[in-house]
């Protein structure tokens, strides 16, 4: 055999696993096919890669089986991963609700990967597609551009199909396929949703507008910011709900999330009669989409002029801005990939394939997806280790 461990996809989870299995030993090569390793990385958290999140636990993940993801999440925590970025003496901070970010730049989190694949002689291949993969006896036998390869143990750490340009493919859901794993439809998630027609000229100009919102779909909801786009909308509650939404499903945006809309109304009809609902209005969402909201669903009067059944009416107005997307932005921006491999095919401890011996999957080509915030890192790192202690 050329390699102990072959590794296909240079991304978080592919380089993680090759640092740690290439410094106990063992011959690794990592081969990707786009001209440099890491771009999600380096591109990460608007360029200072939320690496990872403290308040990380298996209920941030979705998954077909939602148990999947706990063995390894709880074998390689973040903290662990902060150990790493400090040891390599890189600043960091906590934005919000347990978000870490490089204090400088994504790079240096890439850098401290490579640093780490460097001390485990770990071989990359950059600018190399894997053609074909085939089963041999004790292994895999690879066709590269640059020419065949055999490998005792295969990883695919191709990650999932969000940002075509940057190298995604959907290559590992079809090497899945053909060592019969089954996959769990994929789509896109943390992906902007896009209005159409009469929503999209009713708002389209307020673009660059942010509210704070309660967005809710199912049994899921995100209290955070919505971003009015000249597309539609986006935020961070935007992009959390947006993996729970499909076209047909209810979403409920709620304007007033801060409290009861209905009592709040009242309050100011009696403290301030004379002033009109848009005026009101703007003392909690931004002005231009307060007129915009009155001039579509209420008119606006001076508060006296409303009766207590009126208030109702507008606050429930405000608790389920009547507003459906027409569907989200695709691939083409989606921070993630829901669904990808069935969990179920692979053993939770090692991420080995239940099928075939030696193959392994990690990282977003797994049905693990994390909410916004340093999860999907965390993921990545967290089953990449599993694997590698298993390797
Ligand atoms: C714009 C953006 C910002 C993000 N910001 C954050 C953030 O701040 N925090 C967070 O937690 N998550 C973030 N994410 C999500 C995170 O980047 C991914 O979840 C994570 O990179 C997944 O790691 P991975 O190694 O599984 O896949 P990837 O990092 O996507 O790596 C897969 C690698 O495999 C390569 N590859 C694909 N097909 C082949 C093939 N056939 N042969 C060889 N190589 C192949 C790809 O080119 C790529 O280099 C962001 C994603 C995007 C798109």
């Amino acid at each position: 055999m050329d390699y102990d461990v072959v590794i296909i996809g240079g991304g978080a989870a592919g380089l993680m696993c090759a640092q740690a299995v290439g410094q106990r030993g063992l011959r690794v090569l990592v081969i990707e096919h786009a001209n440099k390793v890491g771009k999600k990385i380096l591109m990460s958290g608007g360029g200072r890669c939320n690496f990872t999140n403290l308040g990380t636990t298996p209920q941030n993940f979705l998954s077909r089986n939602p148990h999947f993801c706990k063995s390894a999440l709880a074998r390689y925590t973040p903290e662990d991963f902060l150990a790493l970025v400090e040891h390599h003496g890189i600043a960091w901070h906590e934005k919000e609700l347990g978000q870490l970010f490089c204090d400088e730049s994504s790079k240096l989190i890439l850098r401290m990967l490579l640093a780490e694949c460097e001390a485990g002689g770990v071989r990359i291949e950059i600018g190399c597609a894997v053609e074909r993969v085939e089963a041999v006896t004790a292994g895999f036998a690879l066709r590269t551009a640059n020419g065949p390869i055999r490998t005792s143990r295969l990883v695919v750490a191709s990650g999932g199909l969000s940002i075509p340009t940057m190298g995604a493919s959907g290559f590992g859901y079809a090497l899945a396929r053909q060592f019969g794993h089954a996959l769990i439809p994929t789509r896109a998630a943390l992906v902007p949703l896009t209005l159409s027609g009469k929503p999209l000229d009713d708002y389209a100009e307020l673009s660059g507008l942010a509210v704070d919102i309660e967005a809710r779909c199912d049994d899921a909801g995100f209290r955070n910011r919505m971003l009015f786009t000249h597309r539609g909308l986006s935020g961070p509650a935007i992009l959390q709900i947006s993996s729970y939404w499909q076209p047909g499903a209810e979403l409920r945006i709620d304007l007033f999330p801060q409290g009861d809309a209905a009592d709040w109304l009242t309050q100011q009809q009696g403290e301030r009669p004379a002033t009109e609902l848009r005026t009101v209005l703007a003392d909690v969402l931004p002005r231009r989409f307060a007129q915009r909201l009155c001039e579509l669903h209420c008119e606006s009067q001076p508060l006296r002029q409303y009766r207590l059944a009126d208030l109702e009416e507008i606050a429930a107005t405000l608790h389920a801005w009547p507003i459906t997307p027409s569907g989200t932005e695709g691939y083409r921006t989606a921070e993630v990939t829901l669904g990808g491999v069935d969990a179920d095919g692979l053993s939770s401890s090692s991420m080995e394939s239940r099928h075939i011996s030696g193959l392994y999957f990690i990282g977003e080509v797994v049905d693990v997806t994390g909410w916004l915030g340093g999860y999907n890192f965390q993921w990545a790192w967290a089953s990449a280790m599993a694997a590698a202690q298993a390797l």
